[in-house]
């Protein structure tokens, strides 16, 4: 929730460019930065006297509200995190290069697809995921603010382990919502505030792969279940959101394109009171769509994982545009924007090591002769990732656009390291 990070990253783009940058680095930046209403962040500037502002009185204020996909945890991740004193792990390396772009949010929002049970009750992956509890904390220093924990994997380790998932979070500091270890807890809407507007987020899942809490607790997870939901959306009004935000895992894993049931259920939820749909579970990136000043996405894609194939391994960092009137709290959706990630899997020490990677920022470095660790293989990987992304997320609405991020992945190593 911090908002040093695109000042930051204008900058250095401004500095590489004018200590020679690429012709294409310029032109793509030339094409647009930051996707979306150009009217700066409050307090950023005052001296230009363009945006928005009528020339009378204060600017819109601006949030930014980014959503990310499912967070997995395969076996090769979890090793990948093992530190040499082999007692610990450590898992910030796999975050190191969209962690700028993370804490540039005002808030960000993504899916916990595994749990974190404890050591004793086994670090797994496929097909009943358990993750060191560190990667709460790892998560939490990436920038990510609030978890939705219900998802199919929710109650892999029985619902002690849903239990002490959720003290993990609330121990790294994050917010969360989707499962609950009471019903007190389950009964409460999230809020988050931000900038004096009020923002809800609720989370429910399709079901949890055949697992179901005990009798006495099914408050444990929020399933899907329209009236339900209707009813949760409803209640989280009364309790002051200004905007209310909907995690849906559903959908058909693999599948390009929502399908009618998600459709349906998507636009029930907005025709009763919900403002956005933030879908996840397909493992793939699925379209988005403005409603009037309504929006969904079907799904998210993967954040990060060890799936295989440049579907499974593309996802998207997806910014959510809100201007509150100066003076108002209901915020206004005025844009989405996308940047697309992808997960780098490569060799280092002897060992297989994961990176979510802004794609474009890899194609431009690979175009300039800064890629590193990328080699062939990836670099044809990330231009099927860019075209996939793009592909998908397409849209005849000017309110849905790329974020373009031309800078080279050592420009962003540079942000951590000032950061
Ligand atoms: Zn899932």
């Amino acid at each position: 929730m911090k908002k040093t990070g695109l000042l930051l990253l204008l900058l250095i783009l401004l500095s590489l460019c004018l200590s020679g940058c690429s012709v294409s680095a310029v032109t793509a930046s030339d094409a647009g930065q930051p996707g979306t209403p150009e009217s700066p962040s409050p307090g950023d500037s005052s001296e230009g006297g363009t945006g928005t502002n009528t020339g009378c009185g204060a600017a819109p204020r601006e949030i930014v509200i980014s959503a990310i996909g499912d967070i997995m945890m395969h076996n090769t991740m979890i090793t990948a995190g093992l530190q040499s004193a082999q007692a610990s792990y450590d898992y910030s390396p796999f975050f190191r290069y969209v962690r700028p772009l993370l804490s540039a949010s005002d808030l960000v929002i993504g899916n916990l697809e595994t749990t974190l049970a404890g050591k004793a009750a086994g670090y797994s992956g496929y097909p009943r995921f358990n993750s060191p509890e560190v990667l709460a904390a790892n998560l939490k220093e990436a920038g990510i603010d609030v978890l939705t924990t219900a998802n199919n994997h929710s109650l892999d380790k029985g619902y002690t382990g849903l239990a002490a998932t959720l003290d993990h979070l609330d121990a790294a500091g994050l917010l969360h919502t989707g499962t609950s270890r009471c019903l007190a807890e389950q009964e409460t809407t999230l809020l988050a505030d931000i900038k004096g507007s009020k923002f809800a987020i609720l989370a429910y899942t399709y079901g949890t792969n055949g697992l179901n809490p005990p009798k006495d607790r099914t408050y444990a997870v929020n399933y899907i279940d329209e009236a339900k939901m209707i009813a949760a959306v409803k209640k989280a009004r009364e309790a002051g959101a200004h905007s209310i935000l909907v995690s849906l895992h559903f959908g058909a894993e693999y599948q390009n394109y929502p399908n009618a049931e998600q459709q349906a259920l998507a636009q029930s939820l907005l025709d009763n009171g919900a403002d956005i749909i933030l879908g996840s579970h397909p493992h793939v990136l699925q379209p988005a769509s403005f409603l009037d000043d309504r929006f969904v996405i079907y799904s998210l894609g993967n954040f990060i994982s060890d799936q295989t194939g440049p579907e499974r391994k593309t996802g998207i960092i997806l910014n959510l545009h809100f201007l509150v009137d100066p003076g108002g709290e209901k915020p206004r959706l005025e844009a989405a924007s996308y940047i697309p990630i992808w997960t780098h899997r490569f060799r280092q020490n002897g060992r297989t090591q994961f990176s979510v990677l802004p794609v474009e920022s890899a194609l431009t470095s690979l175009q300039t002769g800064q890629a590193g660790a990328l080699s062939k293989t990836d670099a044809n990987q990330l231009a099927q990732a860019w075209r996939h992304a793009n592909k998908i997320l397409e849209s005849d609405s000017p309110r849905i656009r790329l974020y373009s991020l031309p800078l080279p992945l050592a420009a962003l190593d540079l942000i951590e390291k000032l950061e």
